[in-house]
């Protein structure tokens, strides 16, 4: 790791000054603000497999995730990890004048393999100077004591953040989604991962079919009561041959609508600290692989409402927030 990167890392513990021009604390802006210089994640399908898919805990996986790992591998070519980020970083120097980079390691369950085999991974997915931290996205019962000891390990030089799949903190949503693991399990890897001092990013769908907004606000509260770093929002779409897209085809399951989404983000945001940062709130879906809703390609629209939402009811991130006797690092 070059010195510059070193001090950006050195940064991050004492620049406590925002740029941030939103009412939530965007992840991009939190980069921003420790590396002072763009930086971009990487998207890299290191051609991991996952327990819900493989047959080890079910073939069906989730009801929303489409073959490709909830469509994280429909536009990957499963280069060599060192291709992958320097195609990357030559399309986002060009595209965005970005100057440095987290290796994210998105598609399907990315500590579901032998703990030398993800050292090899992370390393190399490392060895570009460019690169100044690491993202790894998983199911919070594909991890273990021996793997976070690993992960842990690269937060002396970089960045580090874990992204569990959570999607929602009831077990009664888990099960009819078809996650193959329950709350509890979350729990445990988020007490095993805050212990080793590594960044926590919690990834939600929001209107999961059965689940009431109250269900919703109180999956925020629980994150925002676990001390979880940063949360990931997604509103619950329709891909290709998912079971979801049958029983949408069936008139079994409803969508939202964009205002109901951005009310129920707005509401999210307000119980969860100011702090957290968010990683997505609005996403653009695949075009050749989604059925619904069709406004989930109005990724820039949808962020404007949300703005004009918080600012109508003259709101924030954080502005219902109550830390509770179990804060802070209730786990830790
Ligand atoms: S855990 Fe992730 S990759 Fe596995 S089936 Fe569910 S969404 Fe797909």
């Amino acid at each position: 790791m070059d010195a510059v990167s070193i001090t950006c890392i050195r940064r991050q513990r004492t620049k406590k000054i925002s740029g941030n021009k939103k009412r939530y604390n965007q992840f991009s802006q939190h980069l921003q603000d420790i590396f002072n210089c763009k930086v971009y994640k990487i998207t890299i399908d290191a051609g991991f497999s996952c327990p819900n898919r493989d047959g080890k805990l079910s073939k069906k996986g989730c009801i929303f995730c489409d073959t490709g790992g909830s469509f994280s591998r429909a536009h990957s070519s499963l280069l060599p990890v060192e291709k992958q980020i320097e195609a990357s970083i030559l399309r986002l120097k060009n595209r965005f004048k970005a100057q440095k980079f987290l290796s994210y390691f998105q598609a399907f369950s990315n500590t579901y393999g032998p703990v030398e085999k993800l050292k090899e991974l992370y390393d190399r997915s490392l060895s570009h100077p460019d690169v100044v931290g690491i993202s790894i996205g998983t199911r919070p019962d594909c991890v273990d004591e021996q793997k976070l000891d690993l992960i842990a390990s690269y937060r002396k030089d970089y960045l580090v953040w874990i992204e569990y799949g959570l999607q929602s903190v009831h077990n009664k949503t888990l099960n009819l989604i078809n996650r193959g693991h329950g709350f509890e399990e979350f729990e445990k890897a988020v007490k095993l991962t805050q212990e080793r001092g590594v960044k926590i990013c919690a990834h939600v769908i929001i209107g999961l079919p059965g689940e009431t907004g109250k269900e919703v606000l109180h999956t925020a509260k629980t994150l925002a009561d676990m001390g979880i770093d940063g949360v990931k929002l997604h509103l619950l779409c329709v891909l290709k041959d998912t079971e979801l897209e049958n029983r949408y085809k069936n008139d079994e399951i409803s969508l939202l609508s964009p205002e109901e989404y951005v009310e129920t983000v707005c509401d999210f945001l307000e119980l969860l600290p100011p702090a957290t940062t968010i990683h997505r709130i609005a996403g653009n879906g695949l075009k050749k692989i989604l059925v619904a809703p069709d406004w989930l390609g109005e990724k820039f629209k949808v962020l404007n409402m949300i703005d004009r939402e918080l600012e109508k009811r003259d709101s924030r991130q954080g502005k219902y927030f109550v830390q509770t006797n179990s804060l802070p690092g209730k786990y830790v």
